[in-house]
């Protein structure tokens, strides 16, 4: 009787779906589902009750309509490659998936915007305006595929962060859904300082917590006039991290400065995009500047020279543009290139004061030791974002479980020398525990009192972003139950 009465409720929420979207635009096979049990963090997994792909925001809110009515938990997703889980079921959410919702509405070079659909890809948006000579700058590794809607959950990062700053930088407007279907437009069409609070800080990087959203203002810039490319190859790690301190204590803000140590290179160069570095290095460093050609030139020259006061063994500057492609393909790809030296790798992602980097990084070696895993180290440098990648295999009874704990030892060696357990990869369901390392039971309590006004039944993405209660929740549940 209570099974009848399950089915009955499924199918009326898959009818009701398919009569807003169309039959042809709802999954609800379990064959069908299976590629929607995880996202790039694949060692959790969950099944949703169905994926549906709106292709308006007038479908999106009536859909978000319902499910808010029927009290039936959903998620927005987009592309899939976030590596914290935020996109992962917990068991029986309805998932809207944003891909469809794939326009470049608009772009005015005038005043430097433009605007898209949540499911429109990062990269595209550069390739859309390259030709007029603007780009966009926020660039995620995965910016091949990954959509701007996912990098606004995420207030994702990239290698160029460094000197122009992450998305919530570049986000000039946002429309939300929120999550009992009713749709609000924040600083619409990049209407700068709107008085109010700063509705679109808070939802950026809110891991798709407070609202879905489905359209996005961002603001493009002109393509800088010039920009030149250095490897710096050393034999040691704690030179080039000191290199690092010293690039940027010089004055020098690079566009872009990354490092790869031993075993990232060794992955990197057994993969698809080798670029020849010499044998036995101990890291790399990959710096780019950019801006008014007259002034490039000298900053080079002090890069150059802060390398060889840090004993580098080579430094080479991109001979020219393919060399310089070459060069961040090979970085780029640095993630997957792990699957070429072993059967699975965890990507870690936390922040520490740049000025730690020796010392932090030391400790991911002794971790290394302790669990007896190889770690490899390729990451944003200039900004102090660690991508520990620790090298597993999933085969082996127990390693998994090692390589998770190993990462959260990693964080915790972040958390310890003042730095922060995310990057820009999100917390997720992967380092809800790992929260804990930063902030108080209140402050944790603080954050979802200010979700719970947006998402008061907690229905949009359930289970994410924040540990189980903390202390003060317990005690403010428990004391609800007296006194109801
Ligand atoms: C190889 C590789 C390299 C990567 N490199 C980087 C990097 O350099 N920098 C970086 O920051 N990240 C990187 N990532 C992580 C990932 O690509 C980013 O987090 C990206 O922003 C996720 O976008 P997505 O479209 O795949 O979102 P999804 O993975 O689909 O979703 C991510 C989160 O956003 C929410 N969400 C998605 N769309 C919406 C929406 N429209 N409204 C509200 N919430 C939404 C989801 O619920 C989920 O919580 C990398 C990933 C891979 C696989």
């Amino acid at each position: 009787m209570f099974k009848k009465k399950i089915a009955a409720k499924g199918d009326k929420t898959i009818q009701t779906l398919m009569k807003i979207v169309g039959p042809g635009a709802v999954l609800h096979h379990k064959e069908d589902l299976t590629a929607y049990e995880c996202d790039g963090f694949t060692l959790h997994k969950g099944m949703p009750k169905a994926v549906v792909f709106p292709t308006t925001t007038e479908e999106v809110s009536k859909i978000v309509t319902f499910l808010y009515e029927e009290n039936i938990p959903f998620i927005a997703r987009g592309a899939g490659t976030g590596l914290s889980g935020g996109a992962i079921p917990m068991g029986g959410e309805v998932i809207i998936s944003l891909v469809k919702m794939k326009k470049l509405l608009h772009v005015d070079f005038e005043n430097r915007q433009a605007v898209v659909q949540p499911g429109f890809v990062n990269l595209k948006l550069t390739n859309s305006i390259a030709d007029k000579g603007y780009y966009y700058a926020p660039d995620p590794s995965s910016q091949y595929c990954c959509t701007i809607g996912g990098n606004v959950a995420e207030n994702a990062g990239g290698a160029h962060c460094l000197k122009y700053g992450v998305t919530t930088n570049h986000i000039l407007g946002l429309e939300v859904v929120l999550p009992n279907g009713e749709v609000i437009q924040i600083a619409d069409e990049g209407i700068p300082d709107v008085p109010g609070y700063d509705l679109m800080g808070l939802l950026t990087g809110s891991e798709g917590t407070m609202g879905i959203v489905t359209k996005i203002t961002v603001r493009i810039l002109k393509n800088p006039e010039d920009k030149k490319t250095v490897l710096a190859y050393f034999d040691n790690i704690a030179d080039a991290s000191f290199a690092v301190s010293d690039i940027i204590s010089a004055g020098i803000v690079p566009a872009a400065l990354e490092m790869m140590d031993e075993t990232a290179i060794e992955g990197v160069e057994a993969a698809a995009f080798p670029v020849g570095h010499p044998k036995g290095l101990k890291a790399l460093l990959l710096i780019e500047v950019d801006g008014i050609s007259c002034g490039i030139e000298d900053q080079i020259n002090e890069i150059l020279d802060v390398c060889r006061k840090r004993n580098v063994r080579e430094v080479k500057v991109a001979a020219d543009e393919q060399e310089r492609a070459r060069w961040w393909a090979n970085r780029k790809t640095g993630f997957g290139a792990m699957g070429a030296i072993s059967p699975d790798y965890l990507v870690q992602d936390g922040v520490i004061p740049r000025s730690k980097l020796p010392e932090v990084l030391e400790r991911i070696n002794q971790i290394s030791n302790a669990y007896d895993l190889r770690i490899a180290n390729i990451f944003h440098a200039g900004d102090g974002n660690l991508h520990p990648l620790i090298l597993f295999d999933a085969r082996i009874p127990g390693e998994t479980e090692r390589a998770l704990e190993a990462g959260s030892q990693c964080l915790k060696a972040c958390a310890d020398a003042g730095g922060s357990i995310t990057g820009e990869h999100g917390v997720g369901i992967e380092k809800k525990e790992e929260m804990r390392f930063i902030f108080t039971d209140e402050e944790i309590n603080a954050q979802t009192e200010i979700r719970d006004v947006f998402n008061p039944n907690n229905l949009l993405n359930p289970g994410k972003l924040f540990p189980s209660p903390g202390r003060c929740a317990e005690i403010k549940q428990e004391l609800k139950k007296v006194t109801t």
